[in-house]
């Protein structure tokens, strides 16, 4: 069986000495104290992300190396050095001050991989701004929440991205009072109301005393979604870069001479930690592919750039799985020598077939926005169970917790193979420091010294802990974590809708699929029309990312005796799966 054998490592295996060789002694060995003695911090004091990802290499040896190759939808490629880096993200910063942005107000970023993207979110971090990558694949309900929830001042965005989802709901987000715009085809912008980014980038100067952050100090703002409420801004620190630097060097390997490739856009949070700061800290080189998902173009891009660290997601391999291996067989990765995937579960046949196709297995590894780094992970040096997430990495101690739901007390469970909630010790440097105006939200995310991840998972007796299912109703679909709430709010606009509920169903390739099932109103009939109409609508508010895919009508959906809809009851009669307690279902156990 697949799911029961083990990928053994060999030392053939390894073309490089891994960084993390022994894990019992380097875990002991390790200490958050020590590792950030890898960062400089700012020369004078104080500590901030774009510093040490950027300047430190551009004054020093690392001047004219590659930091990011930009490629386009032809064969062109852009290639930006640390020290050209470190020019434009000052003048991007000095833009800011002269727009009158200060410390700790927010900056917000909606466009594609595009090099302003990654010179804005860096910039911004070099001026104090706070930063929040927004997905540019959102559409506009997701952008206005989140700029209101996050009191954006500044809105980076193309004049395309603009016109589509901003320009006409500009009255819905009054903290917005400045927008800065790229011109999707290179050109300049001339939109009323908006500034034209590359006229202002020229007349900025190229030198820029970076904002003296303390470690403390709010650098970056990641929305994630919650249940039953509208999306939690959390908050991170510029000691982040502490977390991202250390795995950096243990669960993604890198290595000086490394050409490493993240496929996550930096509206997700892997894209900002793992796509922008980590292999900047460690002065590596990152391929950035401005394009979507396509399978030939992937190989191509893993063979012609000779990517050597490959960070992606299940969802990306399933679909190559789904090209055939065929068409992979018509590569050769020669310098590939260890890739790894997050965001979803990662299933055993994908690991295996990484091994097949590509020469390596799939490395799997575990984090959340709120961890805002990896925590638990496979490693090149280390044996995989495919279909596990590896192991807690150094500085990472996790826990299986089981909850009381009477008394809320909680308890550690130490035998192998039981099923609990994942909670880790906190105190590593790029945990949340809170949600948004979310004290009480934040609070019940611990108990003690122990954070809850909402994340189900039993670890083994060799200390490997496996992903069971999230202890919420929080939908994964290829990669994205999906709030049904949002969905149901943008659904229940529509003026035919009276109730809406929405659950995640499973599907082979992505994961999850957003189902929502709804009850309508008087005067409107379940047609088909009206299914299409309202997945047009969805659609339209919320992006296709995000939108459901499919949409079932019910006379009523279950609510609890308190009103709430019954998501699990809705997902266990759509699976077939026995109902469970339905004793505080409205009007009884039936429907
Ligand atoms: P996000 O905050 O959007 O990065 O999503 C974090 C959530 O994605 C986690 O709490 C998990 O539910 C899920 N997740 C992340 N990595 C994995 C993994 N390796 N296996 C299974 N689920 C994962």
């Amino acid at each position: 069986m697949l799911n029961s054998s083990i990928i053994r490592k060999t030392p053939t295996d390894l073309r490089v000495r891994p960084n993390l060789n022994d894990y019992d002694l380097q875990r002991r060995m390790f200490g958050w104290d020590e590792a950030a003695r890898a960062l400089e911090g700012l020369p004078g004091g104080g500590l901030n992300i774009a510093w040490e990802a950027v300047d430190r290499h551009a004054s020093g040896p690392l001047r004219d190396k590659t930091a990011f190759r930009f490629l386009g939808a032809d064969s062109a490629s852009r290639d930006i050095s640390f020290a050209e880096l470190s020019r434009l993200t000052n003048r991007f910063a000095n833009v800011l001050r002269r727009l009158g942005v200060r410390k700790g107000e927010r900056l917000f970023l909606l466009a594609g991989r595009m090099p302003e993207l990654y010179v804005a979110l860096l910039g911004g971090l070099k001026s104090g701004a706070v930063v929040s990558p927004l997905f540019s694949a959102f559409g506009p309900e997701p952008i206005i929440t989140r700029v209101n929830l996050g009191g954006c001042k500044v809105l980076l965005t193309t004049d395309l991205l603009y016109r589509r989802k901003v320009s006409q709901w500009r009255e819905r987000m009054p903290s917005l009072e400045l927008v800065l715009l790229v011109g999707e085809d290179g050109g300049r912008t001339d939109i009323p109301g908006t500034f034209d980014l590359a006229t202002l980038m020229d007349e900025a100067d190229d030198a820029c005393d970076i904002e003296r952050t303390s470690p403390e100090d709010m650098a970056l703002l990641h929305f994630t979604s919650g249940t039953t409420g509208m999306p939690k801004g959390a908050i991170h620190v510029h000691a982040a870069a502490v977390t991202h630097h250390a795995t950096g060097r243990y669960a993604l390997d890198l290595h000086p001479d490394d050409i490493y490739w993240c496929t996550a856009d930096p509206g997700w949070v892997t894209g900002t930690s793992y796509g922008v700061i980590a292999p900047l800290l460690h002065g590596v080189t990152s391929i950035i592919d401005r394009e979507e998902f396509d399978a030939e173009r992937w190989y191509g891009i893993l063979q012609q750039q000779e990517v050597s660290v490959w960070y992606t997601a299940p969802t990306a391999i399933r679909m190559l799985m789904k090209a055939g291996d065929g068409l992979a067989a018509k590569y050769r990765f020669p310098r590939l020598r260890f890739v790894a995937s997050v965001g979803e579960p990662l299933n055993p046949e994908a690991v295996w077939w990484g091994k097949k196709v590509l020469g390596l297995p799939i490395h799997d590894n575990w984090w959340q926005t709120e961890t805002g780094g990896i925590m638990i992970a496979n490693t090149p040096a280390f044996d995989i169970k495919p279909g596990s997430m590896g192991r807690p990495l150094p500085g990472v101690d996790a826990f299986i917790v089981r909850r009381n739901e009477a008394t809320g007390e909680i308890t550690v469970v130490a035998e192998p193979d039981v099923e609990g909630e994942l909670a880790l010790r906190s105190g590593w440097p790029s945990m949340f420091r809170g949600y948004l105006d979310n004290e009480a939200r934040y609070r019940k995310c611990f108990v003690g010294d122990l954070y809850l991840t909402g994340d189900l998972v039993r670890r083994d007796a060799d200390g490997y802990f496996w992903f069971i299912g999230r202890v919420d109703d929080i939908i994964k679909s290829a990669g994205h974590l999906i709030g049904p709430f949002e969905v149901e709010s943008a659904l229940m606009e529509h003026p035919g809708v009276a109730e809406a509920g929405v659950i995640g169903t499973p599907d082979p390739v992505v994961g999850e699929r957003v189902k929502a099932f709804v009850s309508l109103r008087q005067g409107y009939d379940d047609s088909e029309a009206l299914r299409t109409e309202l997945l047009a609508h969805a659609r339209k508010r919320l992006g296709a990312a995000v939108a459901p895919k499919e949409i079932a009508f019910l006379a009523a959906l279950p609510r609890t005796r308190s009103g709430k809809i019954m998501r699990r009851l809705l997902k266990a009669r759509e699976l077939g799966l026995p109902e469970g307690d339905v004793s505080t279902l409205e009007g009884g156990a039936s429907s």
